[in-house]
């Protein structure tokens, strides 16, 4: 065993997941692990801000997906995780915040009564009293996330809240994504006999309605990212690119900026267009799926206010914006009031986002433009006139990959391709399942296995 060698390249989540669950199972392997960045993480960071861990991107993850608390738990973190203080939100519509009703399974109200007055059209909102049957069989196959709402609860709840919620954690258009990927659940309850509704109502009636719905790390997700790296040692290679690869008798050329390394299995762990150009000499067919998967490109921008200037809701976790509004924020987060631990500084911090997959804007602008486009959109949506206190811009370029209907069955086609003609090296990343942190732990899990295998 100890002479079988794998490199993995990246280590953000995914890669460190892979280079974790290889050193659990396989202690023997000699491991690599080669980063291009100056530390690890990838799109996870964690640094100070008005003297607090602020999270430059993701700041909590989903726990009703098993992959990440798991991991948290493997490495004994579960016990510091925290849920969020405050748990509902509000979608800026018609110039005012309205409150997203509640239950909702990804915006779909489950109770017609919760929905406020003027949300929904009179006979949108007739339909949410009914089994949510779809206005004719649904077609087989994956289907896109609008196929399957408006059919089945009409456009209005799509477009005022769906789109919403899941355009804005993606950054793209809901009526655009497979459904199989982002949105599994619907899916499956839109197929049901029962109806969407039903369906979703009597899962929820089994949900425990105090279970919160993400976790979070008080010192921020790089913690977690932290404690990975930190058990691989000088395993990890910081700022070591890796530019090409090729085959020998011997096994895997992995070209590096610091020389060639050699492999019996790769994992690579980077985004799919960078995948895509080190596959391309290799195997063609899985390069060209891979360059395919679009990315989206948004920024994130740390507000801090004095208190005096800025009140903000503390039993609510922020708002979103739908593309519509006219604004150039999509989201905004009250990080102090969604998550105790930010909320213990003498400033009123927000999380702002910016970005979409078909809105550029933010990308053409310098910081200090950024910085005057959002606050204008904090004027106007919180009344907030004095300058900020402090702002920090994060810049998060082709981060978001977009997944269109079919990207399970080209994902498959990918493992396929690479196990018959380049057996030994495996793709992985939120390009996989999805962008959330435990789909990309669970597409490392997979990866290790994969590996594991073959290697
Ligand atoms: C603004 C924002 C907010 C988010 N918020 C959340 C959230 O709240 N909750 C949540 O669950 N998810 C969130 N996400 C999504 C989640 O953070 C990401 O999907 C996830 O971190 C991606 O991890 P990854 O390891 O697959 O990819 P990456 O983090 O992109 O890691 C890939 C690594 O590969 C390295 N690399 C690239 N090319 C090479 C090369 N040639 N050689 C060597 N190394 C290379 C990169 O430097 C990088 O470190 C958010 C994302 C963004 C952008």
């Amino acid at each position: 065993m100890a002479d079988r060698r794998i490199i993995v390249v990246g280590a953000g989540i995914t890669g460190l997941t892979t280079a974790h669950r290889l050193l659990t199972d396989l202690p023997d392997v000699d491991l690599v692990v080669l980063e291009a960045g100056a530390s690890p993480g990838g799109l996870i960071r964690t640094s100070p801000f008005a003297g607090l861990p602020v999270d430059e991107a993701a700041d909590s993850f989903l726990v009703r997906v098993p992959w990440a608390l798991d991991l948290c738990t493997e490495l004994g973190l579960d016990d510091e995780l925290v849920a969020p203080h405050a748990r509902t939100a509000t979608v800026w519509l018609d110039g005012t915040h309205r409150p997203l009703p509640s239950p909702n399974v990804l915006g779909i109200p489950l109770d017609p009564n919760s929905v406020e007055e003027g949300l929904l059209p009179p006979e949108d909102l007739e339909r949410l009293t009914g089994a949510g049957l779809p206005d004719a069989p649904l077609p087989d196959g994956d289907l896109t996330v609008g196929q399957v709402v408006r059919s089945c609860v009409g456009d209005a709840v799509f477009e005022r809240l769906i789109d919403v919620l899941l355009g804005g954690v993606n950054a793209g258009r809901a009526d655009d994504m497979s459904c199989g990927v982002m949105a599994p659940q619907l899916l499956a309850a839109a197929r049901s006999p029962e109806g969407l509704l039903t369906a979703l109502r009597s899962i929820h009636a089994q949900a425990d309605p105090a279970a919160p719905v993400f976790n979070a790390h008080p010192s921020g997700m790089g913690h977690l990212v932290d404690t990975l790296a930190g058990r691989l040692g000088n395993r990890l290679r910081l700022r070591s690119r890796v530019t090409g690869l090729g085959r020998s008798d011997a096994g895997w050329l992995v070209g590096t900026t610091g020389g060639v390394e050699l492999a019996d299995a790769v994992v690579l762990a980077v985004p799919a267009f960078v995948a895509a150009d080190l596959l391309t000499p290799v195997q063609a067919e899985a390069a060209d799926h891979l360059a395919r998967v679009p990315y989206a490109s948004v920024s994130l921008a740390a507000f801090a206010y004095r208190h005096h200037d800025l009140e903000v809701p503390g039993d609510q976790s922020g708002f979103l914006v739908p593309r519509d509004a006219g604004l150039f924020m999509t989201a905004c987060s009250y990080a102090g009031s969604k998550w105790a631990h930010l909320g213990t500084g003498d400033r009123v911090l927000l999380r702002v986002s910016a970005g979409r997959f078909d809105d550029l804007r933010h990308a053409e602008m310098d910081d200090g433009a950024l910085e005057r486009a959002l606050a204008d959109d904090l004027a106007e949506t919180l009344g907030v006139e004095a300058p900020p206190d402090a702002v920090r811009v994060s810049r998060w370029p082709r981060s978001l990959p977009q997944f269109a209907p079919g990207h399970a069955d080209r994902m498959a086609a990918i493992d396929d391709r690479l196990a018959a003609a380049a057996p030994g090296i495996t793709v992985a990343g939120a390009f996989r399942h999805g962008v959330g942190i435990p789909a990309c732990i669970r597409s490392g899990n997979e990866a290790a296995a994969a590996v594991g295998h073959t290697a």
